[in-house]
């Protein structure tokens, strides 16, 4: 079940709450239950026994006026003695009666259970007593029918009178047990509250033990589950200082994680953004540079070009006029001719370079037509083969029958090729293999060069498209940065994959016509 924070703060708070509300109910209850206990022995057990009290000493002293009143011989004085006996013969019934009622008001003050043994005791006990005095009562009034004559019968006298005794020592006798009986219950209600407090005390005490260690609990619990929240607040400002790289790394699936988990997304694409801000400041900064310095060389390229070209047609002229002149001897005129056509091979490589230098600055526009790109491939092969011969390059052609026209412009397809061929064979300086694969896409046409040359490093890999980069002591560093914008102005594309010791692959993409 998935709670949120709120109600997981809210239910710890609530289980603390419970708990203490319990332990103050506890402790309510038991007090109550104490209060009820001394209500019972100081209104009920204390005062009935002092009615017992009472009752002893009420049936002390008749006893005391029956005897005196059997010693009594004259008649008018035991007549009188009578009246006075009769007036309070019903005294200890009324006293008896009182306590029957206080038994009746102690039912309120005794626990339910404890009812049946409590109450119907004591009322039995009363009921018991009150028979006895009513059968005392009668034998009392026996006793006194037969005083009030002038000369009573000695026999019947002593008849009525020990059946009179007889009452007297069973009353006395109930009512001391009656009395040892409260002596005992009082006892046993103060030695039973005494434990009982004992107990609620420290049933209190662990109570409120538990209590706060609920308590203590349900805080540890609640700062643990706010504990992603420090988190989250340390790492926004660590974002708010730009340290992106920070990420937070909540778990779980409460409100704080979530939110946690989008500040997280949120750094990273901040940090994404940011490097590509910066690698396109720098990408800007390199093309400016770039282009002042494409500037500059395209200036120097369009002034050497000229003079160059007059240079090469004055050389042509001056090996015609070798041709036709004498020298002094064979090996001078192979000199010559050797001189002049290293001067005429150094024309050629300054032309071809402002020539790349020309295109580079100032791109001549593609006129796209339908191409047959295995055609032109054989073409710059054939072109192309001495030289790889010479440099032991074997050629293998792997090239798709019936492949589709591609769009593209015919001569600066040619310069691609030809750039890339050249790479290769200046990559396998001892010899090597150029397999050369077609592949036909749903919209392209996929044209591989791979060698068995000397491959290149991430670092070189990473570099190679830029503009005058170069490996090469006599490189000019411009011939993949020229192949690619060729087949960047075509729609198409130009990839490389390499590895360093292993071989080198270019991948020529160009959309089908
Ligand atoms: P250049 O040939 O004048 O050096 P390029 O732009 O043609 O300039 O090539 C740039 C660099 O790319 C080369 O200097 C070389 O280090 C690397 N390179 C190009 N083609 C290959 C290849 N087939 N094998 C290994 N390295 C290559
Ligand atoms: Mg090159």
């Amino acid at each position: 079940m998935k709670l949120s924070l709120a109600t997981r703060i809210f239910l710890g708070y609530a289980v603390v709450l419970v708990t203490f509300g319990a332990v103050s109910l506890f402790s309510v209850a038991e007090l109550h239950r104490n209060r009820l206990e001394i209500r019972l022995v100081s209104q009920g057990y204390l005062q009935l026994s002092q009615d017992a009290a009472t009752l002893e000493s009420i049936h002390a002293n008749q006893e005391r006026d029956t005897e005196r009143l059997l010693e009594e011989g004259s008649v008018e004085t035991r007549r009188a003695l009578i009246r006075l006996a009769r007036v309070y013969l019903p005294t200890p019934m009324e006293r008896l009666r009182a306590a029957q009622e206080r038994t009746r008001e102690m039912r309120a003050l005794v626990p339910a259970g404890e009812v049946q043994i409590v109450i119907q005791e004591l009322e039995s006990r009363f009921g018991e007593l009150a028979n006895r005095y009513q059968s005392y009562g009668r034998a009392a009034e026996a006793v006194f029918t037969v005083l009030s004559s002038e000369s009573p019968a000695t026999e019947e006298v002593s008849r009525a009178t020990a059946e009179l005794r007889q009452h007297q020592a069973s009353i006395g006798s109930d009512i001391h047990r009656l009395r040892a009986a409260l002596s005992n219950r009082i006892r046993e209600r103060v030695d039973g509250a005494e434990d009982r407090e004992r107990r609620t005390g420290l049933a209190i005490i662990t109570l409120s033990v538990l209590a706060i260690g609920v308590g203590l609990g349900a805080t540890a619990w609640s700062a643990r589950t706010l504990r992603p929240v420090r988190t989250l607040i340390e790492g926004v400002s660590r974002i708010g200082r730009g340290d992106y790289s920070a990420q937070l790394g909540v778990r779980g699936d409460d409100e704080v994680a979530v939110l946690a988990r989008s500040f997280d997304a949120m750094a990273r694409s901040l940090q994404a953004r940011e490097a590509q801000l910066k690698a396109q400041a720098e990408a800007l900064m390199r093309a400016e540079q770039l282009a002042a310095v494409g500037r500059i060389s395209a200036q120097v390229a369009h002034e050497v070009r000229n003079p160059l070209s007059s240079i090469g047609l004055n050389v042509e002229l001056m090996q015609d006029a070798f041709e036709r002149a004498t020298f002094e001897s064979p090996a001078d005129a192979r000199e010559a001719r050797e001189l002049l056509a290293a001067v005429t091979r150094e024309v050629d490589r300054l032309t071809e370079v402002t020539e790349q230098y020309l295109r580079m600055a100032r791109p001549p526009r593609p006129s796209l037509e339908p191409t047959d790109v295995t055609e032109v491939l054989a073409s710059v092969l054939d072109f192309s083969r001495e030289e790889l011969e010479r440099a032991h390059v074997e050629v293998v052609r792997e090239l798709t029958p019936d492949t589709p026209r591609a769009l593209a412009d015919e001569g600066q397809l040619r310069q691609v090729f030809l750039n890339l061929l050249r790479n290769a064979r200046e990559a396998m300086p001892d010899g090597g293999r150029l397999t050369i694969a077609t592949r036909v896409l749903e919209r392209e046409l996929e044209v591989a060069l791979q060698d068995t040359g000397r491959g290149m490093s991430e670092a070189v890999r990473s570099r190679i498209f830029e503009p005058f980069f170069s490996t090469k002591e006599d490189g000019t560093g411009l011939g993949l940065a020229v192949c690619q914008q060729i087949l960047k102005a075509h729609g198409g594309e130009l990839s490389c994959q390499s590895e360093s010791g292993q071989g080198t692959t270019f991948f020529v993409r160009l959309p089908r016509a």
